[in-house]
């Protein structure tokens, strides 16, 4: 009862240039706060404000679900989540939901198609990161970087080989105590997929769902068959203008990773949160990169592999894929997109 009274509060009924028409659905929208440390937005048309509240709880139960499975930092009363399976490393396999095995194989998956560079078991070198940039964010002039042989050794434990899923046990385990994983850079991305299926599959048509960023587009607005409208942001806050492009997408998600988001600064230059698994170190290629493509979880994946790729290499890698477009942007504000972004891109 407590999560329905949160959701409804946030939802808002949106003026609408059909409103005098009753017939016709409205835009609604509802946000909250809580899912996966960020915002959650969801903007839809109903027919009427119960239905949309109805939708609104359905998204919001589900991706809870989701958000406790896939937390690292929380235990949860008769879960068990990547937590526990972190807090077992070394001491024994976890029996987990099958929605954690899932993401886990797919994140495997990712980490081969990806080279490497989307590693979830980088989770000792990134908590060592974590800790310093929190150091930092709260104690600005003694910000430090972390010593690389610090790194190195925690790179030892980040072979995403000894992170073994017995599918017919439902078991997890991390074969060694200094193992532990991370699933930042997917998790997100993969729960707003499953959600969005699932929401697909109990009838819904016409939804846009964003949880921090990672931006789900179903079908249109109602009945004007328009198609959803998404903004980029610009990584130069001190820019004027905040979003670099606004995409026209319809079944089709929309995922960023840039410096701008959480980082921390060390003799004047911005450390951010994606890392390098060859240098161990944040990637600089990129201020921020995008990526389009229908499956929010492998957008999610993606966004941070290009990322930690040269460009040349990241244009070669994304041409190997049907159907996925990408948008790199460089420190000094140059943009190259892959062969069809560019289509998606709405004419005003
Ligand atoms: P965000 O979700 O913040 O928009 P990303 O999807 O790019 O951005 O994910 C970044 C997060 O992924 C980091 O906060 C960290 O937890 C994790 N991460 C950073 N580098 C890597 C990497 N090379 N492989 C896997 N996970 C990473
Ligand atoms: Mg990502």
């Amino acid at each position: 009862m407590k999560h329905k009274l949160l959701v409804l509060f946030a939802i808002l009924t949106m003026t609408s240039a059909v409103s005098c028409n009753l017939r016709q659905p409205q835009k609604y929208q509802a946000s909250f706060l809580i899912l996966f440390n960020t915002i959650t937005e969801i903007v839809g048309y109903a027919d009427s404000k119960e239905d949309f509240e109805e939708f609104a709880q359905f998204i919001h139960d589900n991706l809870k679900e989701y958000h406790e499975l896939y937390d690292k930092y929380n235990a949860y009363e008769g879960i068990n989540n990547i937590k526990t399976i972190n807090d077992n490393a070394g001491i024994a396999p976890v029996k987990v939901d099958r929605r954690i095995i899932d993401m886990l194989l797919f994140s495997k998956e990712m980490y081969e198609r990806t080279n490497g560079t989307v590693n979830i078991a980088l989770g000792p070198v990134l908590e060592i990161w974590h800790d310093y940039r929190t150091e930092g964010i709260d104690d600005p002039t003694n910000a430090k970087l972390p010593p690389m042989e610090d790194l190195i050794a925690a790179n030892a434990y980040t072979d995403i080989n000894q992170l073994i899923i017995n599918e017919e046990e439902s078991t997890v385990y991390l074969t060694d105590e200094h193992m532990s994983i991370d699933v930042g850079a997917i998790a997100k991305g993969y729960a707003t997929e499953q959600v969005t299926r699932m929401a697909i599959e109990n009838g819904y048509t016409d939804f846009l769902l964003s949880v921090g960023g990672n931006t789900r587009a179903v079908g249109t607005k109602g009945k004007t068959h328009e198609l959803w409208s998404v903004g980029i942001q610009n990584p130069d806050k001190s820019s004027e203008q905040s979003s670099i492009h606004t995409m026209a997408i319809t079944n089709m998600s929309l995922v960023a990773s840039g410096n701008y988001e959480r980082y921390y600064t060390v003799d004047g230059k911005i450390y951010h949160h994606i890392i390098d698994p060859n240098t161990l170190m944040p990637a600089d290629y990129f201020t921020a990169v995008s990526i389009l493509c229908e499956d929010s979880g492998m957008a999610d994946a993606l966004s941070t592999a290009i990322y930690n790729m040269p460009y040349e290499e990241g244009k070669k890698f994304i041409d190997s894929f049907d159907n996925v477009e990408a948008m790199w942007i460089f420190p000094n504000g140059e943009r190259l997109y892959s062969e069809h972004f560019k289509d998606y891109i709405k004419v005003e």
